[in-house]
């Protein structure tokens, strides 16, 4: 018989993640021919979360939790759960009831046709601002004209995934992840299925703009060198219309003698070439960073406790 595990990623989700394993078993007691699983993540919620994980594992030999020593963040939390996944499949939800597990039959269904990645589209993005519908679309076709890769657009971490492609994912170590890059990154057969995504079923969502623009930035510096390149490209044509002007004003002084006048053009000149640095600088900076963070070799994240066991030991690669 097949394994399925299902990955949930937790960060103060007391509010819902009764409601949410009730839900899944309803579906799965449904599906015949494959053994289910549950990996509940603990990202370090402050709530009564982790209680009833343990709760939850006491009542059902086969729900499995591991909780992080910190909130290391989502896509921390998923490599956490992908490392430690030893089933034939995966499937990644969030705990808000925003994915629905009705698409569950759905999605073995096309794993059994021979899709190694089974990626849920939102259909509708319901309940979201006319703001986020129109940045998010603007940022991916950005990202998308950065990139080489081929990124999936309104398609999130929701998702059936092969056991080849947990051990591809497995691989990526780097600490600032942008894992919705790395499903596409690692290929596969794909095979997108429709949905309406729901509004979360209770508490809060952890995302604000800012968090997003954070997100948005690490999509594009840790999958495209794109902004260094452009920026190199601004800067020789920055240098080549100095160096033109520089000529026409000599060419000027020569010919009609010295003028004094002006100030305003030398000051706009002056601050629009300080300005085009310090945001170059910036991008070079944002890469930098990224090499920094990497080149400390941390581990990604550190394990507190795994199914009622405290870990002292981290069992890391
Ligand atoms: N999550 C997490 N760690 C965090 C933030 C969120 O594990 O630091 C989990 C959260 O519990 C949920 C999922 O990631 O299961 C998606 O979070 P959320 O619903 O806040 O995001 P949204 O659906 O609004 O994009
Ligand atoms: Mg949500």
């Amino acid at each position: 018989m097949k394994t399925i595990t299902i990955l949930v990623p937790c960060y103060n989700e007391e509010a819902v993640l009764k409601k949410f394993y009730d839900r899944v078993q309803s579906v799965i007691e449904k599906i015949s021919d494959y053994e289910f699983a549950y990996l509940f993540i603990n990202d370090g919620s402050n709530d009564q979360t982790l209680e009833i994980m343990r709760q939850l594992h006491k009542l059902d030999k086969h729900v499995h939790y591991l909780a992080l020593s910190r909130n290391f963040g989502k896509e921390i939390a998923m490599i956490a759960g992908l490392d430690r996944v030893e089933s034939d499949a995966v499937v990644i939800m969030d705990a808000d009831l925003q994915d629905p597990p009705e698409l569950l039959p759905e999605m073995i269904d096309w794993w059994q046709k021979g899709y190694k990645d089974v990626c849920a589209k939102r259909r509708s993005r319901d309940g979201e601002s006319w703001f986020k519908k129109w940045s998010s679309h603007t940022y991916y076709k950005l990202l998308q004209r950065l990139t080489n890769v081929p990124i999936q657009i309104d398609v999130g971490d929701f998702r059936l995934l092969d056991r080849q492609c947990i051990e591809a994912l497995k691989l990526f170590r780097e600490s600032q992840r942008y894992t919705k890059g790395m499903f596409s990154w690692i290929g596969f057969d794909k095979k997108e299925i429709l949905f309406d995504r729901d509004a979360r079923a209770a508490g809060q969502t952890k995302w604000n703009y800012w968090k997003l623009l954070n997100l948005a930035i690490e999509g594009i510096t840790s999958f495209s060198m794109a902004p260094l390149r452009i920026a190199s490209f601004l800067g020789c044509i920055l240098s080549i219309t100095s160096m033109i002007y520089m000529l026409i004003v000599i060419f000027k002084t020569i010919i009609f003698g010295e003028d004094v006048k002006g100030y305003p053009s030398l000051v706009s000149i002056i601050l629009f070439i300080g300005g085009a640095q310090i945001f170059f600088l910036g991008i070079i900076g944002e890469y930098l960073g990224r090499i920094f963070n990497e080149s400390k070799q941390r581990p990604l994240y550190l394990v507190k406790e795994f199914d009622g066991e405290i870990v002292i030991k981290q069992n890391l690669r």
